[in-house]
């Protein structure tokens, strides 16, 4: 799993930090880092997950990678 901060807000507790599962991960749900709480599948965050990567030598308002 990846740690990742992203710009989403768990519905949950607030937080902007998700867990992203990786190919060789089980699981390939979206979970919050924080308190676990099920985001939403991976397939729905492929597209923001893509944009983050093409957005991160600018550090801006996607985050980065935490981990
Ligand atoms: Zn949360």
């Amino acid at each position: 799993m990846l740690k990742v901060t992203l710009d989403l807000r768990c519905n949950v507790c607030g937080g902007e930090r998700f867990m992203i599962p990786t190919p060789n991960d089980q699981e390939q749900d979206v979970r919050c880092a924080d308190c676990h709480a099920f985001k939403c599948c991976s397939d729905a965050l492929e597209e923001t997950m893509a944009s983050a990567r093409r957005r991160l030598p600018h550090q801006d308002q996607w985050g980065y990678l935490a981990s």
